[in-house]
């Protein structure tokens, strides 16, 4: 990998770009039946180019100091620190402000698949202002164009597409965090000219320092959960709403992550009021896709500096690439990264069909891979940064050689934007449905060949030797009327719920299998790659399904002393 330009010198990211992705059906749905093909990407592929050097001379070299530099705290003021500015001006200057807004709008119209890509490659430069980047600008663009009226499409599009004022999504709140549905601020209608007036508090905004927010609240009296929510935009202009705090932090240091203070503050409802949560769900997909893109781009740093260090570090007269412990950490890392990343476009692919051509087949499997994308991209970040640290021995805890700003900033990545838990919970989505109709259509009809065809299918037969198993467990609780369709609770549910994880990282680990055994079909040379994959899946499901098997029923236990205690 060279370090002079994020897409051309990653050569994992340009075959994706230029083997994996199939470009003329995004192309059809983003451009129309007619377009040119070949002009259309080769356009978008220079914007790729153009954005990967940029971002590799000019804002990775500033990450350091964003960093250690953090949120600017000034007279009560909270703001962007210097070089993060520089970066974000920059990225305007080059029109990638909000690339995915359409011309009409100042914007390029840039498809999912592609911004993800440059999400991709600022994430590797620096995570931070690649949140103030996706959050500040691409989030509340997305939003208002896909359901705002004109007037506020034309108020903030053209002015978000230029990066002139930045914006924030909050749905947090200090007592609602992977539970939405308990949220309390209120939105209540003021007069006939559509004026909403929203009322509370909400936690850990990312860019909450910025010029106007979206904000989800309850705006139908009475409802409960996530029923009677909507989205509702409010400027920040003349105190319209308080940023109380940025919170110290040791992630994301330089992205301020805000408190909010809403007492009577206008706001314009987006869409339908009482839809709010059906509309986020719309952003989720993406924002979760784009987490675990974030999780691929900070691992490829940590990836690109362990193998530079484990080349030139000597120790006992030879690299220590070439002690064979470090060497399989290296080949861990290097399948983790590409394993997560070949997964991760082609669920970006599916989003962008969803997004531009209402293909239902493609939204029914962008479902099923987005919480894994978002697990297996953060998690596997996690671990890759680690394992990064470890080869840098006592160098790895020093300031100067970034990975534990790598490590650190990893950190945040399987907690936002929906924890691994309740990713994992996704993933499972209907746990009912799962006992009965099977764990992945798409794992189903997979059939890859070679060793690594053969690997794959045994790590299949071991998810659904995992499901048998809880199945059976379902029925000695709930008998013959589990497989009449009965209702389950959270208490029937149990044993899947407890091991809802490790099956999420059982169905991550195949789907990696399968993907890269598919791309080796046509790349002959990602052979043995696509083989570690495939064994590392065979691993991972068997080591869960013993888990599952030998669970001695104590943390079920454990939960129902724990419940009688509260009774
Ligand atoms: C730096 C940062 C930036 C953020 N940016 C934004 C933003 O821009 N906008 C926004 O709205 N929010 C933002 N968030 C909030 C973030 O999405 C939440 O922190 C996250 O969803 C988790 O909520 P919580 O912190 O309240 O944890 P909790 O929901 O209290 O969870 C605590 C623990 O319990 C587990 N848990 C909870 N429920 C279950 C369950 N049913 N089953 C199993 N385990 C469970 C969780 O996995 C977790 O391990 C940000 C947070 C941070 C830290």
């Amino acid at each position: 990998m060279n370090a002079t330009n994020f897409f051309s010198g990653n050569p994992d990211l340009v075959e994706v770009f230029d083997k994996a992705v199939s470009w003329d059906r995004i192309v059809r749905a983003v451009e129309g039946e007619t377009a040119d093909v070949t002009a259309t990407v080769a356009t978008w592929r220079e914007v790729c180019d153009l954005a990967g050097r940029y971002i590799a001379t000019e804002i990775a070299p500033r990450a350091a100091k964003v960093d250690e530099i953090g949120v600017i705290r000034d007279d009560g003021q909270i703001r962007m620190n210097e070089p993060m500015l520089e970066n974000l001006r920059g990225l305007a200057e080059l029109g990638l402000a909000s690339p995915s807004v359409p011309p009409d709008y100042g914007g390029a119209s840039l498809p999912f698949t592609v911004t993800m890509m440059i999400a991709e490659m600022l994430a590797r430069a620096d995570l931070a202002t690649q949140v103030q980047h996706g959050i500040g600008w691409n989030s509340p663009a997305a939003l208002i164009y896909r359901f705002g009226n004109d007037e506020q499409k034309a108020r903030y599009l053209p002015r978000l597409a230029k990066g002139e004022i930045m914006g924030a999504v909050a749905m947090t709140e200090p007592q609602a965090g992977s539970d939405v549905g308990r949220l309390a601020t209120t939105a209540t209608q003021q007069g006939g000219d559509g004026c909403w007036i929203l009322k509370g508090r909400k936690q850990f905004i990312s860019a909450g320092q910025g010029d106007m927010v979206i904000v989800l609240a309850r705006c139908v009296a009475g409802s409960t959960g996530l029923d009677g929510l909507g989205m509702f935009v409010a400027d920040r202009e003349r105190d319209n709403y308080v940023v109380e705090r940025a919170e110290h932090k040791f992630t994301i240091r330089g992205s301020p992550t805000c408190a909010l203070v809403f007492e009577g503050t206008r706001a314009t409802a987006l869409g339908n009021p009482g839809d709010g949560w059906k509309q986020i769900l719309t952003f989720m997909n993406e924002s979760r896709l784009g987490v675990g893109i974030q999780g691929i781009g900070v691992a490829t740093a940590a990836f690109a500096k362990a193998s530079d260090y484990a080349a030139q570090r000597v120790q006992m007269g030879k690299p220590i690439r070439e002690h064979p412990m470090v060497a399989e950490m290296l080949l861990d890392m290097e399948t983790t990264v590409a394993g997560a990343r070949a997964l991760a476009y082609e669920a970006a692919v599916l989003q962008d069909l969803v997004m531009f051509g209402r293909d239902q087949d493609a939204a029914r499997d962008a479902r099923e891979l987005t919480p894994l994308v978002k697990w297996y991209g953060t998690e596997g970040a996690v671990r890759v940064c680690r394992l990064a640290l470890q080869i840098h021995g006592g160098y790895g805890v020093v300031d100067e050689y970034d990975v534990g700003r790598f490590m650190r900033d990893s950190l945040i990545t399987p907690i936002y934007e929906g924890t691994s838990q309740i990713q994992s919970l996704m993933a499972l989505r209907a746990p009912a449905s799962l006992v009965r109709r099977g764990p992945s259509r798409i794992l189903a009809r997979a059939s890859p060949g070679g060793r690594a065809g053969s690997d794959f299918a045994a790590a299949r037969g071991h998810i659904q030797g995992s499901l048998r198993l809880l199945v059976a467990r379902l029925l000695r609780r709930k008998g013959p009327a589990l497989l009449r369709g009965a209702e389950l609770s959270d208490e029937d549910l149990g044993p899947i719920l407890l091991h809802a994880e490790r099956l999420t990282e059982s169905l991550a680990h195949t789907h990696v299998a399968r993907v890269l055994a598919e791309r080796a079909r046509l790349i002959p040379e990602r052979r043995r790659l696509a083989e570690r994959a495939a064994r590392t899946a065979l691993l991972v499901t068997e080591r869960n399904r013993r888990a599952i098997a030998l669970d001695d029923g104590s943390v079920l236990e454990r939960i129902a002393a724990w419940r009688s205690e509260r009774s």
